[in-house]
Order: structure tokens, then sequence, then C-alpha cells
């Protein structure tokens, strides 16, 4: 982990001692429990434990937890929860170590999560989802999100954070001027004679959201580029929940954390889901998806010291990423005086295409430049469109710079910016 650089500021017992813990405790233990009760039917969740991969550097494990909230039927859920995964898998190359695998997940999620959409859309349902999409490994934990609900962690340490963003209309003004600079509008429902109800929607539709996977009736400016965010917990652990609307409509990460201190996973799920429906009544499906990632033979974390902290402080308890702050010639020795804290490696949640795959991004094989960033297929040479095409913001870029998008993955992109009209040639690949 670190440098050697650092070690003149770094006391060696210290370097040690992390050195015996990280052997020690290289991999956590996930526990997880879930609950739900349903209206609708449309909540959907995707446990996938210990799933294995076989990298450069050996056998490694990692888990899925995922939860979809459907509105306009079950079927965005549906497909989404069915493909989601192998889509963003698909977009990892191979042959990566750990360490690569891992930090190639940020850009996978967003091609995985744009295929997905694309794929739905060319079925012709109509029916969109929220997307909450965790990866787990080891002491790594990876969140995408797309809609309203919502994933929060608390660390062993007692920090609370906020790991997706809540793409409501109502509380995002960048996603609101988003819209409406692709050709959409934003406003409240109009009951006649100019009264205005309920919360912002986005029109034609009516949707609350301003990005889903589906919701093809809306208009593609709905896009599917989720927000990411990549943090690496300490050896000590922390709680994760995950839950659809119904619950944060009724209760606080905090009250939702604090109500089930101490409790197993599954248990834990139960009491959230509870205390939700005891506040406002059953008005929505209400799921929770609770997992503890502890230090093994621990069966619940460590209860987190009693808090003395508000929520303006959350966000200045990450430890920066050591590229930024190990430069900064007052800040290592403070670093590594603290005790572990999580650790933010990643977070972007731009909408923009040509930002979010434009990463640096470890390329093995030269022949993969020749495949689309978002579906993967390949792209014969002359035919790829890059996706800074178009993009006069810096001279730096050349049009014929990769990473290149397929005609049909360009076209999605253009769409979602609102640089052709919506529908247009949507069902032109001739799908069924
Ligand atoms: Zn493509």
């Amino acid at each position: 982990m670190s440098s050697k650089g650092e070690h003149q500021t770094v006391p060696l017992s210290v370097l040690l001692k992390r050195e015996v813990a990280q052997e020690k405790i290289e991999r956590p233990e996930i526990s997880h429990g879930q609950a739900a009760q349903s209206k609708k039917g449309e909540d959907l969740t995707l446990v996938k434990t210990e799933c294995q991969r076989v990298a450069g550097d050996g056998v490694s494990t990692y888990s899925v937890f995922a939860l979809f909230d459907g509105h306009n039927g079950s079927a965005a859920a549906i497909y989404t929860k069915e493909n989601l995964l192998s889509n963003v898998l698909a977009a990892i190359p191979s042959d990566l170590n750990r360490d690569e695998w891992v930090a190639a997940l940020p850009r996978a999620l967003v091609a995985g999560f744009v295929k997905t959409d694309k794929d739905f859309q060319e079925k012709a349902q109509t029916s969109g989802t929220t997307v909450t999409f965790m990866i787990i490994e080891g002491w790594v934990i990876t969140v995408a999100s797309v809609g309203d609900s919502r994933c929060v962690l608390e660390s062993a340490e007692g920090g609370i954070y906020y790991m997706s963003a809540d793409h409501r209309l109502e509380c995002d003004v960048e996603e609101r001027e988003r819209i409406t600079a692709s050709g959409g509008e934003v406003g409240r429902l109009n009951t006649g004679g100019g009264t205005e109800i309920g919360p912002l929607r986005c029109w034609p539709g009516g949707l609350c959201l301003s990005r889903s996977i589906g919701d093809m009736d809306v208009g593609e400016f709905i896009v599917p580029v989720p927000y990411v965010k990549q943090v690496k917990l300490s050896t000590a652990g922390g709680r994760i929940i995950v839950s659809s609307d119904g619950v944060w409509d009724a209760l606080s990460a905090e009250i939702a954390f604090d109500c089930c201190r101490g409790m197993p996973p599954d248990s834990a799920a139960s009491q959230i889901v509870k205390e939700a429906v005891q506040v406002k009544g059953l008005r929505d499906d209400t799921t929770c998806i609770v997992i503890d990632v502890h230090p093994p033979e621990k069966p619940n974390p460590p209860l987190p010291p009693p808090k003395k902290q508000g929520k303006g402080v959350f966000t200045s308890m990450f430890r920066k990423k050591s590229t930024e702050s190990s430069n900064d010639p007052q800040q290592p020795e403070k670093e590594f005086c603290e005790p572990d804290v999580v650790e933010e490696l990643f977070e972007e949640g731009s909408a923009m295409l040509s930002q979010r795959l434009d990463t640096k991004y470890p390329l093995c094989n030269m022949f993969k430049l020749f495949i689309c960033a978002v579906c993967q297929v390949e792209i014969k040479p002359g035919e790829g469109i890059s996706i800074h095409a178009g993009v006069s913001t810096s001279a730096k870029l050349r049009p014929w710079d990769g990473p290149f998008l397929c005609l049909g993955c360009q076209e999605k992109k253009e769409a979602m910016e609102g640089k052709r009209p919506s529908g247009d040639g949507r069902y032109s690949s001739g799908s069924d």
C-alpha cells in the first residue's frame, strides 16, 4: 500500500502492524439478510455471494448485492436483474490481476448499465427501474446507482457514508438542467387552473427520476449512466443497508442503523422494514438488504462508538486517495496517525459517456481497442466512432482517439445527450 518514499514519516512499528494485520485479515467475512413488504411487487433483489473469478494472480471471490425498484410494471426490473451482472463482467478485460480488476469496475459498470438499457429498449417494452448495484471484493465496496433507492454504509468506526446518488428531479438541479438542455421538460403536475402539485417530474411521461434503466416512453435523456462510488473499508469492517424509497421516505440513515444495532443482518433487515412501515404505512414496496462486512471469526461488527459528530462532517472522514495526499508534505503524518477509516477510491456521477468511459484503463491486448466500449461488439477497422466525436471542449482530444463506440451505441449516446430526437431510429435495429 505505502510507497517507499513515505517511509520516513511512518513509524516502522505502524508499518509492521499494518503488514501483519493485512496478511491475517486479508479477506472479510460477509453475511447478509433481507426483508420486504410488497405492495405492487415491483421491487426485486439479486444476491450472489462467493462468485469466483480466475485471475492472472489466482482465484478470488466477490459478492454481488442489488436492488431494483421497478415502476410502470416490473419488466425492466426483471430484465435488469437477469442481464446487468453479465453485461458488467463482459466489459472487464480478461487477464487482470485483482487490483486492476477492482480499478476497472467503475468503467465496466457504466458500460454494463448502458448496454442493459439499450438492449431492454430494443425489446420495445415500457416500464423502468431504479438500480442499486453493489460488488464487494475483499474490503472494497463498489456501488453503482440510478434512481432513488439508496445504499448507506456505517463503518465500524462509526462514520456514515452515502454510497449512492439520489436521482430525483426534486433534489438535483444539475440533473434538471441536463434534461432541459437535452429537450425534456421539467415541472409539476398541473391539475388545471395553474394549480401545480406533487414532486418535480419530467414530461412527457411524468417520471420523478432523472436516471433509470428502461423508461423508453419518457425520453432518452432519462439516462442509465450510473453514479459510481468505490470505497475501501478498514479491516474493522462495517454494515451496509440497501433499501428502496419505501424505507428512505420514512427513515433517515441514522435511524435505520440505530433501530437494528446489534442484530444479525436478517433480523436487522426485518426491523428496518417494520420501522419504515410503522412510520408511513405500507404505501409502496418496501425492501431492505443488510450486509455485514467483518473480520473473520466475528459474527457481528463491533458496535461503533457513540456518535459525537453531526451529519455535515461525515464526508470529511474519508481518507483521500494516496496519490493525492502523498504529494502534500503537511498530510502524511496525520494520515498515518489516524485510526483506519474508510478510504475513498473513486467517485463520479457525470451523465456524459465521453467522461465516464475515458478513464485510464489497463489494455492488455491492443486488438481490444477495436471493441465497442459499451456493448463490447467487435468493430471493423475504420467503423468505430470515437467517443470524443463532436466534443470540442478539449483541444487535446482528437476524433480518432479511442475509446470507440459501434454505430448503435453512438446513436444511443447522441440520444441520451439530446442530439437526436427521442425515439428516432430506436426500432431500426429490428430486434425480435
Ligand atoms: Zn456498441
